[in-house]
């Protein structure tokens, strides 16, 4: 269909029409042939909410939301992380009409949280996104935004060694394999065999600072300076450290130094949103730019301080942490708004993967995506629909068909659950655990006789 002949009428046939491309749920209306009623989308309602949990280099935990129409949506909570956090909000969900995207989204948000605690919200947002572009037959990026470009740039994660050469060989590999941008992870572990390298803290010393800075230069040899490279890793620093750190890299021309903080009773990990000051006082300590945020939530719980007091030169959020697609979309532009750039942290599977690709496509200053399985051989098989390898040549192209634009291979999967089945029945989640108003007897109102008022 044509853009100029699209109607009303047009875009609901087509709609059905797309409905009978997505594999069917089983014992939905729509198996045997019944009625299709993808054309009624306001009688679009959400019935189930289950999980698989894929074991790889992380646990992946993918979820499935399933309608009445047999139409559904596949999201992902934090690598690492448990399918929970995202079904105990499934008596949340069943009944509303998963189209209403941001009512369900705000209506869970007060238990979504940093860290894993980000990832059931996230994978919701995901899930209802790939709903909302396989009904109105459109790719999930359309839904938030325009296409800003039609592949995301990615990097990998590399394993490190304590020969500086080998360092720096497998980072020559990456770009090799086609890869445009690079991280290294500078832990102080490398070093820790060096004398008078490391401090009582387990920081470097001035000596060992130098010796990280010998794995850079070697690094750089191999790859070049006219390629970004990244860093990442560096343990427990206080403030001053990161600043010793940061101002010793200089010379090396890093496109980001990562996470450098660490906070301690302000939050687990180096980005916890309290801290943004000393942030501030990092990024202007040096002229090597500062990123942070793979564990926060949220615009406003997590990145606006950090973004509108421009106390970090990148922010880094893992949209299966930040609020999944519509919120690190906010995040995104917010930070565009203020003139700090994005990069988006991912060590997910292909479902979660392709998810962020849609929401990546849409800012206007997206840097790069991280990937932590360019050297898993089957991570691309867990799904079909989109081009393989999903990571070619340093990049991935941005689907435009309908949804997230993958399905899930059923026999790929099944070969790597870590454990709980392949999208096992969840009653134990039918009703809430967490949160709700639970009336407990008849309504508590009582009459001038003292007797209870029971609504009707
Ligand atoms: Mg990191």
């Amino acid at each position: 269909m044509s853009q100029s002949r699209i109607t009303r009428r047009g875009l609901v046939a087509g709609a059905a029409g797309l409905a009978g491309m997505f594999k069917m749920t089983a014992g939905t209306p729509q198996a045997g042939g019944a009625l299709n009623k993808n054309s009624a989308p306001s009688q679009l309602k959400i019935t189930d909410m289950r999980a698989v949990l894929v074991a790889s280099n992380y646990d992946y935990p993918i979820i499935r939301i399933d309608t009445n129409q047999g139409v559904y949506g596949l999201g992902e909570a934090r690598d690492a992380g448990r399918e929970g956090t995202a079904l105990v909000l499934k008596p949340h969900l069943v009944g509303k009409n998963p189209l209403s995207i941001e009512p369900i989204l705000d209506s869970v948000r007060n238990f979504a949280n940093h860290q894993r605690m980000g990832g059931g919200y996230s994978a919701i947002d995901m899930a209802l996104h790939d709903i909302a572009g396989k009904v109105y037959g459109v790719p999930a990026w359309r839904l938030v935004g325009s296409k800003y470009r039609d592949k995301i740039r990615v990097y990998c994660d590399t394993t490190d060694s304590k020969d500086p050469k080998v360092f720096g060989e497998r980072l020559r590999k990456r770009k090799e394999q086609g890869f445009t941008f690079f991280k290294m992870d500078l832990v102080t572990s490398l070093i820790a065999d060096r004398p008078g390298a490391l401090t009582a803290r387990n920081t470097a010393t001035p000596r060992g600072l130098e010796y990280l800075c010998e794995y850079i230069q070697v690094v750089r040899d191999q790859i070049g300076w006219e390629v970004p490279l990244a860093t990442d890793h560096f343990g427990a620093l206080n403030l001053n450290d990161s600043i010793r750190y940061a101002r010793a890299f200089e010379k090396y021309d890093l496109a980001w130094a990562e996470d450098m903080i660490q906070v301690d009773h302000l939050g687990a990990g180096g980005d916890a949103p309290k801290n943004w000051r000393a942030y501030k006082e990092l990024k202007e300590a040096t002229v090597t730019p500062i990123c942070t945020g793979e564990s926060l939530f949220g615009l406003e719980e997590g990145f606006r301080d950090l973004i509108e007091n421009r106390a970090v030169d990148i922010v880094h959020p893992d949209p299966l942490t930040s609020g999944g697609i519509r919120e690190t979309k906010r995040i995104g532009d917010f930070a565009a708004m203020h003139g700090v750039q994005t990069a988006i942290h991912f060590a997910g599977s292909p479902v979660g993967c392709l998810g962020a690709v849609h929401m990546a496509a849409t800012l206007k200053n997206m840097l790069a995506m991280e990937n932590h399985a360019v050297d898993i051989p089957w991570w691309g098989e867990l799904v079909t629909g989109v081009s393989k390898p999903i990571v070619d040549r340093g990049y991935i192209t941005v689907p435009d068909t309908p949804g997230l634009g993958v399905e899930l291979n059923e026999a790929a999967i099944k070969e790597h659950i870590r454990k709980g089945g392949y999208f096992a029945p969840t009653p134990q989640y039918d009703d809430p655990i967490l949160d709700h108003f639970r009336q407990g007897g008849p309504y508590p109102h009582l009459d001038e006789n003292g007797k209870p008022v029971v609504s009707r």
